[in-house]
């Protein structure tokens, strides 16, 4: 018995991802990332031969390639992630929190403390491969399930090796709350919320808001969810700030995220809190716009904490710089489980990493 993984995108940088993994003669892809960066091709579907795909949530660069797959190919992905799939695309329903087949491997899935709808995923094969998609364990409202263990773990290291508590990062945001502000927000992820902790210190500081109603609706499906799918000690938060008006003349407006820029909003300073394009860091780097992260991804020593809850003896950290000095932090904080190559090959008597050509395990062999 042997299986591999293959990081055609993903690693080394913050990317869309996309992981294969073949065991048993199948290939599995986890996630199909689209670009960041609007009008930046997608490259790693070229020549792709898989049997499925799995989705693990919803934000574009891990679900925006879904178009550059066969439609045929069969796709995996919770009820809520797959409202965000192309009109019409075929999809099979994945348990947000259960054990399932696909393409004959045993996938297990688990909140992942991230997004709406979002999961992580966990293969049962070869001692166990976990794969965090986007993950969190700081959300207020989303739960963060704790996975079985795996021998191998690509793990959300978004934040590369930053470790502030979120507590902070509130803090920080609290400090510009004196004057006009919009904040751009992914609509199925920290928008949910910041639209709570933003209509606490509206009303504690008498300021108006308003809440993009796209973002509202969230709320109204999340608080729909069975109770075990959210942090439900927020339940009549939420149901106050549905019922709660949005201010005609507003100080504060949380918006959902459509590349808004600075010059579309007069009157207001732009307050971004999560990842910036080149051309918003040009904008920060300008002092037209805000910037204080608001965590939504793990940060360093949560990672640590995952990789030895799951026992990895090898840890992959996903969408982040690996050169010099990052990689010597990583290092230090994770030891011989580091690993940064794009192919990895497990058996059941060992474990070793090879790097290799992305296409070369393109030219699968007949099963
Ligand atoms: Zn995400």
């Amino acid at each position: 018995m042997s299986a591999s993984i293959n990081i055609l995108s993903g690693l080394g940088d913050k990317g869309p991802a996309a992981i294969v993994v073949e065991a048993n003669g199948k290939r599995l892809l986890l996630d199909a990332g689209g670009a960041l960066h609007p009008g930046e091709p997608t490259t790693w579907a070229r020549g792709l031969d898989i049997d499925a795909v799995i989705i693990s949530h919803d934000h574009i660069d891990h679900i925006g390639g879904v178009s550059e797959l066969p439609a045929t190919l069969p796709l995996y992905c919770t009820p809520l992630v797959a409202q965000a799939l192309p009109k019409g695309r075929a999809w099979q329903s994945l348990p947000e929190r259960s054990t399932c087949q696909v393409a004959g491997i045993p996938v297990t899935t688990g909140q992942a403390g991230h997004s709406l709808g979002g999961v992580w995923i966990h293969l049962g094969i070869e001692g166990g491969i976990f794969y965090s998609g986007d993950a969190c364990f700081e959300s207020r409202l989303f739960p963060f399930d704790a996975p079985p263990p795996a021998r191998i773990a690509l793990l959300d290291a978004s934040y590369g090796t930053y470790d502030q508590p979120q507590q902070a990062c509130v803090d920080a945001i609290s400090e510009h709350l004196n004057r006009p502000l919009v904040f751009p927000v992914p609509e199925s992820g920290r928008a949910l919320e910041m639209a709570l902790w933003l209509a606490e210190e509206a009303d504690a500081r008498g300021l108006s808001l308003a809440i993009d109603p796209v973002i509202r609706a969230n709320l109204k499906t999340l608080l729909a969810l069975p109770s075990t799918l959210r942090r439900s000690h927020a339940d009549d938060n939420i149901k106050t700030l549905l019922t709660r008006p949005d201010a005609s003349q507003p100080t504060l407006k949380l918006i959902s995220d459509r590349d808004d820029t600075a010059a579309m909003w007069p009157g207001f300073h732009l307050l971004h809190t999560g990842y910036l394009t080149p051309s918003r860091c040009a904008e920060l780097a300008a002092g037209d716009i805000l910037w204080q992260r608001w965590n939504v991804h793990l940060r360093a020593s949560h990672l640590v904490e995952l990789a030895d809850q799951i026992q990895a003896e090898r840890v992959v950290p996903l969408f982040t710089h690996l050169s010099e000095p990052a990689l010597g932090a990583w290092r230090t904080l994770l030891g011989a489980r580091l690993a940064t190559e794009k192919t990895l090959f497990l058996n059941t008597y060992a474990l070793n990493t090879h790097t290799l050509d992305a296409n070369a395990l393109n030219n699968r062999s007949p099963a």
